[in-house]
């Protein structure tokens, strides 16, 4: 039997094999993929060659590498220095490497690189011969990464020696540094590596080489790895290993690094964005310590390079059909790329590129719709400054990722983590941000630094996960230690101060500003459109008040899918009002105060139709128990035993003796499983048939003005099919009666119909449906009693503890806000076919708070809900999803 392949030279993957890019990737990798393709491209690329992802699974299991593994890696530096005629360890012509991870999918700054691997102190010393400062940079830098990544001593004890040693010659930038200064910066590098690990810096080659690609496979399960992948819900691939020859972008003034988008990752405009640093290595970049120059700038002084650069990376777009993000070094003039992977954008410059792609016809319209991740919509919906706000920020820095947001400066990790465990909202201050800050980062509200580019590490982390950032406010001089910063000298924030940040601008100021909510463009309204025309299931909004409608409207709600009564009662001036409704000790009484509320509901039904116009409107009457609206008990009996204690009998004793006996009477243990909804209103009719009239009386009201009203009646709680026919039974021929006294005709049918939203009525839907002509499933109670969750505790008791904290976790997901397939799930899914098996006609929609959430949409798309309802601000996210799930569908993938 012949030895499985382990390793692959890059010119030895097919990519014609595999039938997707995906799957390409999954098996190589994104960099191993990209490699692979641009060599079959004809891409200048440094040769080298990738050991795919499965074999460190393989680690993780076995904790140790394929048998086979060192043979094959044996055999392939054998090829690679046949290839390009350097001798791995060689002291005249010395193979020196690269060594990377690359996992399926994009993990930007989360996996490690070691660079300049094979060195040793005498091939050092051999390459100064030719080129000394080069020869002694690469040395230091290579003892640095090697004892940070494969050894995992950090950076900062080497960054450290650099800085004193920068001032003890004074002199501020690397570049200054001469050839004898980075010598010695090895050699007090070495004395480091052996205090740090009390062992020798190993020179054998053969030990970097394995100890390197030992460090890749470890690197997927740290910590940082494993909360990217959490937090982006990215399975266990495991990462390919890619090793390459080094080539150098620190060799002299003809060489250089870049990193380039071939369009704006910021917002989409066509047009190839880079930046470049002449003298200097890949992680220069990166890292953001020195600002580079764009590739405007690059042309003016080399225009030759920046037009075979520019070539390429068109044909990569045009092979990709989609933005690329790519890596390219030249080598004393010679040009090389590096990587290339589909580029991390912000959601405007997605919908952007999507759309423009799809005019130049590079993708279709389903291409263009799934090529916006509905999450990511959100982003577009990002609060901004208020064009009106007068403060002025204290200093400006690239706009890394939009957004506006205020919150309190810390300048550490760790604390960030626990202030936002205290409910703190904080913003994360640093000088620059490295991977091992990932937990901090997504801790924070918004991120702030004082240094690096745009696509430097903290620029792309907050891109990709949808975090405001400002990157590289230079002006800021920022002390972590103190937890202070400063402009010019003076102290202009400190840890636990409230700074805001306008991530779209780059301004940054102290103090909280005016935040305004977000409008859709142009563009967007293209895209959402085109969602529209793909999508199957409606969109509706969940509002109570004519605001919230229109700006659902607004957003692209067809409807209200849920307008919760009980909300309107809530407003302060209202209250008393409720109130005598509730502690009314007879039904005379309470129909009095009712009667009083009766124009109020009436008024606020009146300015929904006509904010509706045209459109459906769900009403669901009063749901919550009544000792919900009365006055805290627990201040009422504090006033009423110090009014005792001082002896005071008088009218305010008395009001609260009264108030404070309603309470006890209506109080109940477990208030959410009590008497409420259709239970109080088959107990109490006189307050649903105070609400049906009200409806009513809009109703014909609203249409005589003109107004078109699609009245859709629901009642809550519904768990007994007898529940609901008692009350039609009630409510249906008074709403006949008023409009007949009233002589009038509804335009449209009022329909009745009810909240799916406890397991029995789920599971005795076809009985319900005889009655009910549309369901609305509550999935915030459904999953409570399908679970047994209070949905008012379990958040901030355990649920969290499952999912995040509890290793291996519990849960997955908070099945508040995603629908969980197996529990609440099932039940939506068989209460819609036995809802339909007798009525199959029967309109229904979902209307919780999962009615909002793209992941919970793919399901109610396949469980063939008619429409899903959320909150106004959703309603995009919900367009696109819905897009999304459809098209998905008809390709067979959802
Ligand atoms: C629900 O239970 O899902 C629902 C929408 O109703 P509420 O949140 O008002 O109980
Ligand atoms: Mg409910």
């Amino acid at each position: 039997m012949s030895e499985e392949r382990i390793v692959y030279m890059f010119d030895e993957v097919d990519p014609s094999k595999f039938k997707t890019t995906s799957e390409l990737k999954e098996f190589f990798g994104g960099k191993g993929a990209g490699l692979a393709n641009m060599t079959s491209l004809g891409l200048p690329i440094p040769y080298g060659f990738v050991i795919p992802c499965k074999h460190s699974l393989h680690y993780a299991e076995h904790h140790e590498m394929p048998s086979a593994l060192k043979d094959q890696v044996k055999e392939s530096i054998a090829k690679l220095e046949k290839k390009s005629g350097y001798v791995f360890g060689d002291i005249n012509k010395p193979l020196l490497l690269s060594v990377r991870s690359g996992a399926p999918v994009s993990m930007p700054g989360m996996m490690d690189t070691v660079l300049n691997l094979g060195m040793s102190k005498a091939i050092a010393e051999k390459m100064a011969e030719s080129n000394e400062r080069f020869a002694w940079d690469s040395w230091r830098r290579f003892i640095m990464s090697y004892s940070d990544i494969v050894k995992e001593t950090g950076r900062e004890p080497y960054d450290e020696i650099m800085e004193d040693y920068k001032e003890k010659k004074g002199k501020k930038l690397d570049i200054e540094l001469s050839a004898a200064e980075m010598k010695e910066l090895g050699d007090l590098y070495l004395i480091e590596y052996k205090k740090l690990l009390s062992t020798e810096f190993p020179e054998d080659p053969w030990v970097q080489l394995f100890g390197a690609i030992n460090a890749v496979f470890v690197s997927w399960d740290s910590e940082r790895a494993v909360a990217y992948r959490k937090m982006n819900k990215i399975p266990n691939y495991g990462t390919a290993v890619n090793v390459m020859r080094m080539v150098f972008g620190n060799l002299n003034d003809d060489s250089g690094t870049g990193v380039l988008f071939t369009r704006s990752p910021m917002d989409g405009e066509k047009k190839i964005m880079g930046e470049f640093l002449i003298n200097a290595q890949g992680e220069d970049v990166v890292a953001g310590v020195r600002t580079p120059m764009s590739m405007d700038d690059l042309q003016k002084e080399r225009p030759e390079i920046v037009e075979e650069i520019f070539g390429l990376a068109n044909k990569l777009e045009d092979h990709y059909k989609d933005m690329q993000d790519c890596e390219f070094t030249v080598e004393n003039k010679k040009l090389f790329f590096l990587q290339t992977r589909v580029g991390k954008r912000t959601a405007s410059a997605a919908v952007k590129i999507a759309i423009d792609m799809m005019d130049e016809q590079y993708i279709d319209e389903k291409t263009a719709v799934l090529r916006v991740a509905p999450e990511k919509i959100e982003e577009l919906l990002h609060k901004r400054i208020s064009p009106t706000e007068r403060k002025s920020p204290i200093v400006k820095g690239f706009n890394a990722s939009p957004g506006a947001v205020f919150g309190k400066a810390v300048f550490d990790c760790g604390r960030a983590i626990e202030m936002k465990k205290a409910g703190e909202k904080v913003i994360l201050v640093r000088k620059e941000t490295k991977p091992e800050d990932f937990p901090g980062m997504i801790a924070s509200i918004g991120i702030l630094t004082s240094r690096g580019g745009k696509t430097c590490h903290a620029a792309v982390v907050a891109r990709g996960i949808g975090l405001p950032a400002i990157v590289g406010a230079g002006d800021l001089e920022i002390d972590e230690e103190a937890g202070i910063a400063k402009v010019s000298g003076e102290v202009v924030f400190k840890e636990g101060s409230i700074i805001s940040i306008d991530g779209l601008a780059g301004n940054v100021y102290v103090g909280e500003v005016d935040v305004v909510d977000p409008e859709i463009t142009a563009e967007f309204q293209r895209y959402l459109e085109l969602c529209d025309k793909y999508r199957k299931l409606g969109v509706r909004t969940n509002a109570d008040t004519p605001q919230m409608a229109s700006d659902a409207i607004k957003n692209g709600a067809e409807g209200i899918g849920l307008c919760r009564t009980e909300r309107m009662f809530n407003a302060e001036e209202r209250l008393p009002k409720v109130v005598d409704m509730i502690v009314a000790e007879s039904l005379e009484e309470r129909e009095k105060a009712l009667n009083v509320l009766l124009p109020l509901q009436k008024g606020d039904f009146k300015g929904i139709f006509k904010t509706m116009n045209g459109k459906p409107v769900t009403v669901r009457l009063l749901d919550p128990p009544l000792h919900e609206f009365l006055p805290d008990y627990k201040t009422m009996l504090i006033e009423f035993t110090e009014l005792r204690v001082k002896g005071d009998h008088g009218d305010r004793f008395k009001e609260l003796e009264f108030m404070i006996r309603k309470y006890e009477e209506l109080k109940e243990e477990n208030a959410m499983l009590g008497h409420r909804g259709v239970r109080l209103g088959n107990t109490n009719p006189e307050i649903y048939k105070m609400q049906a009239r009200a409806l009513i009386e809009a109703l014909i009201e609203s249409q005589n003005d003109g107004i078109d009203v699609h009245l859709e009646i629901m009642l809550p709680l519904v768990s007994h099919v007898n529940e609901f026919t008692r009350l039609v039974s009630i409510l249906k021929p008074l709403a006949s009666e008023i409009m007949a006294s009233a002589n009038f005709t509804p335009k449209n049918t009022i329909k009745w119909g009810t909240m799916i939203e406890i397991p029995r009525a789920a599971l005795t839907s076809n009985e319900i449906a005889k009655h009910a002509e549309f369901f609305s499933f509550g999935t915030n109670d459904l999953t409570q009693m399908t679970y047994g969750f209070s949905r008012d505790d379990v958040e901030s008791k355990f649920l969290m503890k499952y999912i995040d904290e509890i290793e291996p976790p519990i849960m997955k997901d908070n099945p508040f806000e995603h629908l969980d397939p197996n529990g609440v799930g099932k039940l939506v899914a068989i209460s819609v076919k036995d809802g339909r098996s007798t009525r199959p006609n029967l309109k229904v929609g979902v209307c919780g708070e999962t009615g909002g959430d793209p992941d919970s949409i793919l399901l109610y798309h396949k469980y063939g809900l008619n429409y899903v309802s959320c909150s106004p601000f959703r309603v995009p996210v919900a367009r696109v999803a819905a897009a999304h799930a459809a098209i998905l569908d008809e390709q067979g993938k959802l």
